[in-house]
């Protein structure tokens, strides 16, 4: 599957925002973003004036690189979201957080989306009891999300454990640390979501 291979932190500078694509690394003063938070390139210092349509371009693709989705997966989901019932730029992120890379981040059970990615593929999870290695797999509330008992005891998640425990997780999520497993408890609104985004551009972007 084809999937994007560039420098992540060259991401944040374009966006002009910390997206946390490294894990422990975007905390440290190693963050590319916070010693030089201009956009990359020669003309990085530049680049002022932005269109309407460019803002909306921008949103979107930040959108895309904070979730590690593919322009044509996007895509799918944003017709889902206006499919559905309701505000659309507000299920788009919902679907987007459903993401099982997504949930096993917030649960801490992972140090990055990226990170997530990567263990799903090699098994390291379950979901209510059944291995899935799928990272865009689509969970829903009720779903328990676990390490799998076999990789528990590996150093590697015993030290996930630990920094998992310090970051603590958010309210629509239920997590015990001991057991590494969490429950998904509700489908998050808007205002539990903590992502720097204005899905209406992202909307308006694809009414185009
Ligand atoms: Fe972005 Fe993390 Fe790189 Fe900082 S360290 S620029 S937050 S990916």
């Amino acid at each position: 599957m084809a999937r994007y291979t560039d420098a992540s932190c060259r991401l944040c500078r374009r966006e002009g925002t910390k997206l946390y694509l490294k894990g422990d690394r975007c905390y440290s003063e190693k963050c590319a973003f916070s010693r030089k938070g201009y956009p990359p390139g020669a003309h990085g210092h530049g680049r002022q004036k932005v269109s309407e349509y460019g803002l909306q371009l921008r949103e979107k693709q930040k959108a895309r690189r904070i979730y590690g989705v593919l322009e044509r997966q996007f895509k799918r989901y944003f017709v889902e979201a206006d499919r559905r019932k309701g505000i659309t730029g507000e299920i788009l992120l919902q679907i987007l957080e459903s993401r099982l890379d997504n949930i096993v981040y917030r649960m801490g059970f992972a140090r990055s989306r990226n990170d997530a990615r990567q263990l799903i593929r090699h098994g390291h999870y379950t979901v209510n009891g059944n291995k899935i290695n799928i990272p865009s797999y689509l969970t829903k509330p009720g779903d328990i999300i676990a390490v799998r008992e076999k990789s528990r005891n590996r150093p590697f998640f015993k030290e996930l454990a630990e920094w998992g425990a310090a970051q603590g997780t958010v309210d629509w999520l239920e997590v015990d640390r001991d057991n590494m497993s969490g429950k998904i408890l509700n489908v998050p609104s808007r205002e539990e979501l903590d992502i720097p985004i204005s899905e209406h551009l992202i909307v308006e972007l694809y009414s185009r």
